[in-house]
């Protein structure tokens, strides 16, 4: 723990805000802080990242992610059914994209309320 929006406790209420005010299907970004212009503490642990993750999973946020850190299996979109993968990300790139036309897993057939449309890759 680093001090600064990253106490258990904050997390919880985070996680709470964001199921009651928008809802379990919203995608929610954990960001990972870096030090930057007069704020000098240390960038936030990925372990907390990835708590703060397995946390909003288990209190029942069926998208979350965590950001700024690039190369983690967090970053990806899996099923809330079955645990496909069914977006893989590296930072901003898009490496897989297997939700179906219909927005539904491809292997469990489980609706992904996904808002736009995948426009193919974009590495410019
Ligand atoms: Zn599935």
């Amino acid at each position: 723990m680093n001090g600064v929006n990253d106490k258990e406790e904050t997390l919880e209420w985070i996680i709470e805000q964001h199921l009651e005010n928008a809802g379990p299907e919203t995608p929610l970004h954990f960001t990972r802080y870096f030090p930057a212009y007069k704020f000098h503490n240390p960038p936030t642990k990925v372990e907390t990242l990835e708590k703060a993750y397995e946390m909003a999973k288990k209190a029942g946020v069926l998208y979350p992610y965590i950001g700024n850190v690039s190369g983690r299996k967090y970053e990806n979109t899996y099923c809330p059914n079955c645990g496909e993968k069914l977006v893989e990300r590296y930072g901003y790139y898009v490496l897989k994209y297997a939700i179906t036309s219909e927005k539904k897993c491809p292997k469990c057939g489980t609706e992904i309320p996904i808002i736009g449309k995948y426009m193919g890759k974009h590495y410019s």
